[in-house]
């Protein structure tokens, strides 16, 4: 994909959604940080429900802590390796209260330092909650990156570095989503559902699906 066709690429799903936003639920930052912990290899759909039971109950490092890892588990069992999000989102919450005031910190190297939280959470949190343009690359931006010759890489991160050279910056801040939602909506991954695609002309995968 060439500089022109990303500037068409990215200008289309703008105008299609001016303004993006994450389909996990929170209504804090450290909501936020926790859905996204507990959203690894699952579906937003299914954190959301888990975290309508737990954020009523414990939405604050504190209450985390107190209401303990069988305590967190009771509420997050729906959700797939609910036991090892809980270990993490209650070690996390303990080291947050302990070294940051109970804040969640606002740099890379000490939200990468906090348990279960990894390159992708960090980036998440550092997009969605403080407007940074990091591209946090998830199943689907790996896939639409790929396979639409935007950003080829054999690793999530080698995706990641490229999306950061390529993409221009009036866009930055928003791609994650916009490359998000247009990978589970639309470039989906068993079969890209290229007769509906607005971005199909500045796209290089071939040969374009139809709808048959
Ligand atoms: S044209 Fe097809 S492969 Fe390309 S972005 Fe659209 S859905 Fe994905």
């Amino acid at each position: 994909m060439n500089a022109d066709a990303i500037q068409r690429f990215f200008v289309t799903l703008r105008d299609a959604n001016p303004q993006p936003a994450s389909e996990l639920e929170y209504s804090s930052v450290f909501e936020l940080l926790a859905a996204v912990l507990l959203s690894a290899q699952a579906t937003d759909v299914s954190v959301n429900k888990a975290t309508r039971r737990l954020f009523p109950i414990a939405n604050t490092p504190a209450r985390i802590v107190a209401l303990g890892v069988e305590g967190v588990e009771a509420h997050i069992r729906t959700i797939g390796l609910f036991r090892n999000k809980a270990k993490n989102l209650v070690a996390t919450a303990r080291i947050l209260l302990e070294q940051h005031g109970g804040q969640v910190p606002r740099s890379r190297e000490a939200l990468e330092a906090l348990p279960g939280v990894g390159r992708k959470t960090a980036n998440v949190v550092l997009n969605v909650a403080w407007g940074e343009p990091t591209c946090a690359v998830d199943t689907h931006i790996f896939r639409v990156g790929n396979r639409t010759g935007l950003a080829p890489g054999r690793t999530p991160y080698e995706v990641e570095m490229k999306l950061l050279a390529r993409i221009p910056a009036e866009f930055a801040k928003d791609a994650h989503h916009w490359l998000i939602l247009h990978g589970r909506y639309v470039c989906q991954a068993r079969k890209p559902r290229c007769q509906a695609c607005a971005v199909a002309d500045c796209c290089d995968f071939q040969p374009k699906t139809t709808a048959s």
